[in-house]
């Protein structure tokens, strides 16, 4: 329990807070009005049903004497009035309150969404190659809204808590023994409910997340992979494990909804049931004069009207906080992590970078790289070779400040590369990738990527880039790519990542096997443009054809962890 408010607690700012203690005001005063809304009926009808009250009972005389009325149905007819303009207000009342409630838990599902991502936006590289990507998203969507679900429902117990107590206490006033006959029997229920309902329903969500997981990640693999399941012979196993999935998902659907139902069924069964019993003791114990007793029995079926939807809206509220229980696991586990803490000290590069002592590993006692020396002067133009899985792309990653060495360290004119500079040594690389992703969009978009568009710029990266004639004969900068640029050539796509490094002019420009799907030709127009735009700049090229790199003044050989210089 303490856990539960200390999770919520870090899902708040300040400001939620506040507007969290102005919501508890405004649902005191809505249990006001509820409370009202059972009672002042009352009155009116016994009034009603004996005139005379209004001479004998001093509340009705005081009420008659001071607006002066002429005859008591002119009193009981401005009653009737009040009392209408009475429940009007109280339905536009509520209607206001449930509007702040929903807003205040709606804009927490944004809000959390934003802290979420922004999260996983700042999450150091090393972390994220480890997360699922469908995990994420599932987060994303899912996950922030069933929290959102959740604070609704935390609201919803608080408002129904204090309409119970006021009622309650009406009750208490009333006859007490008959209050407590009542309060045993909603006790008893409710501990019978909680420990079997309840309990089942918490379950159900901690598989519903699971099965939410599986889905997520059916529909992405799938899709990200559509080319080889039609290639398949079996395409029917995909089908099979997304019948599956979803079949399973509905399933605790299903379950968790009819068990969600079951309080109210239950509650309802035992308002009739104590209404009839009060009767029939009414009648056995006062025999013939029981209907004199009317007005406290009406005031009982009134109150419980209004107490018994209470009571069953706190459980159904208790029950979904036990079912998005994991939600809130882990969204918090997700807001909680570091995320990267990384400066904007600024780096300069005059002269030389050097890697002096490097080790590096994914994996603790496992190194990928071992101890690693190497000094690159400004201008230089290096190469690295080795075979695949040697650890190239590793080095590259360390080398532009995606993952910091385990020991040793990168050092920038003297200066060694750590959290208070790396932003500023990340700008200064222009990256080309092995694999380039394209979103689905035009080519420009793609080339820019977040930047600030410059139509120039891109006209002259995409020259650069040798793709500029080519989408002449298409709709310009404005061709679309499709998503991953799918309606592209694996040669185009790496051109536009290149233009796309390109486009902010890096200092150092960091070529991962960019190259390798162009052809012999293209690739030779590429890199001897590459070579001549980069005459002023550090070239750092990563390739397995040496045509590609015969221009380099340096060549390493990156073989079981070790460099070698080959060149
Ligand atoms: P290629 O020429 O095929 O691109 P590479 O030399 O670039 O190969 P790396 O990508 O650096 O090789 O991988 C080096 C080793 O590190 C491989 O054995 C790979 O399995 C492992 N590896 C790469 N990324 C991770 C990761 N995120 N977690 C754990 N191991 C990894
Ligand atoms: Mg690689």
């Amino acid at each position: 329990m303490k856990l539960f408010f200390k999770k919520l607690n870090v899902l708040l700012t300040r400001r939620d807070r506040q507007v969290l203690i102005y919501l508890l005001f405004f649902s005191i005063f809505i249990s006001i009005i509820e409370t009202l809304g059972v009672s002042v009926i009352m009155p009116f009808l016994a009034v009603v049903s004996d005139s005379s009250l209004v001479e004998n009972n001093k509340y009705y005389k005081y009420v008659y004497d001071f607006f002066e009325f002429k005859n008591n149905s002119d009193f009981i007819i401005f009653f009737g009035f009040t009392l209408i303009l009475f429940y009007i207000l109280r339905s536009v009342f509520n209607m206001l309150y449930i509007y702040a409630l929903v807003t205040f838990a709606q804009t927490r599902y944004h809000l959390l969404a934003f802290r979420l991502f922004e999260n996983y936006m700042g999450m150091p590289y090393k972390k994220f190659v480890n997360k699922n990507s469908s995990m994420l998203t599932k987060s994303l969507i899912n996950e922030a809204a069933n929290v959102t679900s959740l604070f609704q429902s935390l609201l919803q117990i608080f408002t129904e808590l204090l309409v119970m107590i006021f009622i309650y206490s009406m009750f208490l006033y009333v006859n007490y023994e008959i209050t407590m006959v009542i309060t045993i029997v909603i006790i008893i229920n409710t501990i019978i409910i909680v420990k079997t309902v309840s309990k089942t329903i918490k379950k159900k969500g901690i598989k519903r997340s699971g099965l939410q997981a599986n889905y997520y990640e059916v529909i992405n693999s799938s899709l990200a992979n559509f080319k080889m399941i039609k290639l398949q012979i079996q395409d029917n196993i995909i089908l099979e494990k997304f019948h599956k999935a979803t079949k399973d998902y509905a399933q605790v659907g299903i379950i968790t909804a009819t068990l969600k139902s079951a309080p109210k069924m239950i509650f309802e069964a035992i308002s009739f049931s104590l209404v009839i019993s009060l009767v029939i003791y009414l009648v056995y114990k006062y025999e013939d004069d029981a209907s004199s007793h009317i007005g406290l029995l009406s005031i009982f079926v009134l109150g419980l009207y209004r107490f018994m939807p209470s009571v069953n809206k706190i459980l159904d509220g208790y029950n979904n906080i036990m079912y998005q229980y994991k939600a809130l696991d882990i969204v918090h586990n997700d807001l909680i992590y570091d995320i990267e803490d990384i400066g904007n000290k600024k780096v300069n590069f005059e002269s030389l970078i050097k890697i002096k002592n490097l080790s590096f590993g994914y994996i603790e006692g496992q190194n990928i790289l071992q101890d690693i020396n190497l000094e690159i002067n400004k201008g230089d133009k290096v190469a690295f070779i080795g075979e695949s899985g040697s650890g190239k792309s590793t080095l590259i990653d360390l080398l532009i400040g995606l993952y910091k060495p385990c020991s040793g360290g990168i050092f920038v004119d003297d200066n060694l590369l750590c959290d208070s500079n790396i932003k500023s040594w990340r700008n200064k690389v222009g990256y080309i990738p092995q694999s380039v992703y394209l979103f689905d969009g035009t080519v420009a978009e793609n080339v820019v990527f977040n930047r600030k568009y410059d139509e120039q710029k891109i006209t002259e990266v995409l020259k650069k880039a040798k793709l500029y004639d080519f989408l002449q004969e298409k709709e310009g900068l404005l061709t679309v790519v499709g998503e991953g640029g799918i309606l592209l050539s694996g040669g185009q796509k790496q051109r536009i990542a290149i233009a796309r490094a390109l486009y902010d002019n890096p200092d150092i420009l960091v070529l991962d096997e960019a190259t390798s799907a162009l052809d012999d030709e293209t690739e030779k127009e590429i890199m001897s443009e590459i070579y001549e735009m980069s005459e002023n700049k550090t070239l750092i090229i990563v390739a397995h054809r040496l045509s590609t790199i015969e221009r380099c003044e340096k060549i390493f050989r990156v073989e079981k962890g070790i460099l070698k210089c080959e060149k």
